[in-house]
């Protein structure tokens, strides 16, 4: 057994070692990242299933490294995290986000996701607050997607800091709505203006009647607190009827639109603006 054992880390090794050496290769990319200008910001829209008009964009970065190309950023987000500089490059995508959305239509917001390490800092309100002067937004049209799980650490902090953002006139949104815990404790405690229903939901819904009961139940309860539902990852015309029998109010998603430049989404946004 002893030897079995041996071989199995042995067999696991190199892979395990390229592993770290693909996190620290991207650690120190993200070090230069910004200075070198490898970030872009794409922005998807968000529709209003009442009046087909896009509600709000969500900013989502793309970044080319100059070795390993385009990175994902569900892989390059978590050490951004770890390695501390989660700070500084969202201050690039509220500035970027902020400078796109202030030249769209003022019905349209502006969507930027917050990693929970950073709702653990306290200068986060600063920042905003510095971004929208600096960029001419008003708070009203800048919604901040706080991913469920963040919002586990139930701290006081965490607590006042939301409240904080709220005061300020921000919009927030609880991102992936379902996968963690306890979401129905956080609608409670908090008051969310959005909620967005994770796409794992979505995915299946075409032929999953249970898929479809827990989004109908889930949209009736947002309904009665008087919280707006998007639901995410919408790519077929039968999950967009399925998603709209249940009553969603909001979709996003490649059926309407994959995400896109800031110069594409104007140029869209300043079209349907058009009567
Ligand atoms: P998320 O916040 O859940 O963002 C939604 C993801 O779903 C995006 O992936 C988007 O491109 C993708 N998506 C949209 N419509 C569809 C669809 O119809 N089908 C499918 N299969 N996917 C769809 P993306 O851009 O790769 O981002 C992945 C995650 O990385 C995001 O998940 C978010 O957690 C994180 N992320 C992206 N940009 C930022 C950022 O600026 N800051 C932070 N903190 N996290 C970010
Ligand atoms: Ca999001
Ligand atoms: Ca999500
Ligand atoms: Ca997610």
């Amino acid at each position: 057994a002893k030897n079995d054992g041996g071989k199995k880390v042995r067999a696991f090794e190199p892979f395990m070692h390229e592993d770290f050496l693909m996190h620290r290769q991207i650690e120190s990319g993200l070090q230069e990242a910004l200075a070198n200008d490898e970030f872009t910001l794409l922005f998807q829209p968000i529709v209003d299933l009442e009046t087909g008009k896009t509600r709000s964009c969500e900013a989502l970065l793309r970044w080319k490294h100059p070795e390993l190309g385009d990175v994902s950023p569900a892989v390059f987000i978590p050490v951004a995290e770890s390695a501390g500089l989660i700070g500084d490059i969202t201050e690039w995508v509220l500035r970027k986000a902020c400078e796109a959305a202030a030249g769209w239509p003022e019905d349209v917001n502006v969507s930027v996701n917050i990693s929970p390490a950073l709702l653990k800092q306290t200068n986060l309100p600063v920042t905003i607050i510095e971004t929208l002067v600096n960029t001419g937004m008003v708070a009203r049209r800048l919604e901040l997607e706080i991913t469920e799980s963040v919002l586990l650490d139930k701290s006081p902090h965490t607590n006042s800091l939301l409240r904080q953002l709220q005061k300020m006139g921000l919009r927030l949104c609880l991102d992936d709505f379902g996968t963690g815990f306890s979401s129905l404790t956080y609608l409670r405690s908090w008051e969310f203006d959005t909620i967005k229903i994770d796409k794992s939901f979505i995915r299946n819904i075409a032929n999953s009647p249970t898929d479809q009961k827990i989004i109908g139940a889930v949209v009736q309860l947002a309904k009665s607190l008087q919280v707006a539902t998007v639901a995410e990852g919408v790519e077929t015309e039968e999950q967009l009827d399925r998603v709209r029998d249940a009553g969603c109010s909001r979709v996003q998603g490649y059926y309407y639109a994959r995400p896109m430049s800031a110069e594409q989404a104007s140029h869209r946004l300043a079209s349907e603006a058009v009567p």
